[in-house]
């Protein structure tokens, strides 16, 4: 979905392109009690819909179900989505507030690692995602605001409160994904949504463009992540 548009603009000019859509190993979602593990050729439609998603991590099928139109969403991928780390892309702000792990075919790499700048990640000449696995958070929310014309997130906002503590993170809003430190301790202190409602980030290094300033980023991401929170709340409750 991003490829093809990348090479018809001359944004990159490969020699060779390799089509992994018959490697069926790459494609899947396995139940590991703790953990989710989720092929890099799995489409979003897949993870929205899947019952393991579903039930044990129901944010990340929420923001799966959120990409895009049902064209992306069945022709879309996992790894494709997080290996070209567009600074608009719902799925970093998962693997990141997750904690999850990307897996390659040379080494596993912790989410924190991951995600380096702009449309840049860890990845090396030729390595190949295989699967990212996802520890079960106790709870998690996502809150996004759609840019009405292309339906990125113009900010998105990944809250989860994993094994280790809470965890926040923002796309949409910088060159790439972050994690909001501050929001973060809040939430250790006290899981609401009370706790971060006057949380302001800094506009200094945010995105601006046509579609809103730094300013109104930084407002979004206030309002995105109290939304998160209280669907965190509310699931868990359910
Ligand atoms: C109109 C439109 C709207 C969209 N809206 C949204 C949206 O709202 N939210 C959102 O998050 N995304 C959105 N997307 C992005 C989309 O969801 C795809 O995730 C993204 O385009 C990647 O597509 P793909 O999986 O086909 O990967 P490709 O386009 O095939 O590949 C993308 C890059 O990743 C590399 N790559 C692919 N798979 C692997 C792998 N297994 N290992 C290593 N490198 C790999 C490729 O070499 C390439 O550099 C949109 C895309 C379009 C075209």
């Amino acid at each position: 979905m991003s490829l093809l548009p990348v090479l018809k603009l001359r944004l990159d000019q490969p020699t060779d392109v390799i089509d992994l859509g018959y490697l069926d190993n790459l494609r899947g979602i396995q139940d590991e009690a703790d953990l989710i593990r989720i092929g890099a050729m799995t489409p979003h439609a897949v993870v929205a819909s899947s019952d393991v998603v579903r039930n044990k991590i129901p944010a990340l099928a929420k923001l799966a179900g959120s990409i895009g139109d049902p064209l992306i969403r069945n022709r879309g991928t996992i790894g494709g989505s997080i290996a070209n780390n567009d600074p608009s892309a719902d799925y970093p702000s998962a693997v990141l507030a997750l904690n999850a792990t990307v897996h390659t075919n040379r080494r596993s790499i912790a989410a924190d690692d991951f995600f380096l700048g702009m449309f840049e990640t860890a990845l090396e000449n030729g390595e190949l995602i295989l699967e990212v696995t996802f520890p079960v958070p106790k709870r998690a929310g996502y809150g996004r605001f759609p840019n009405p014309a292309s339906r990125y997130p113009l900010v998105g906002v990944f809250v989860a409160e994993t094994q280790e503590g809470p965890r926040v993170s923002v796309t949409g809003a910088a060159p790439c994904v972050f994690r909001f430190a501050e929001m973060e301790w809040a939430l250790a202190k006290n899981f609401d949504e009370i706790a971060i409602r006057e949380i302001r980030i800094s506009p200094d290094n945010l995105q601006s463009d046509l579609h809103g300033t730094p300013e109104y980023r930084a407002r979004l991401i206030t309002t995105m992540a109290r939304r998160a929170v209280v669907e965190t709340v509310t699931a868990a409750k359910a």
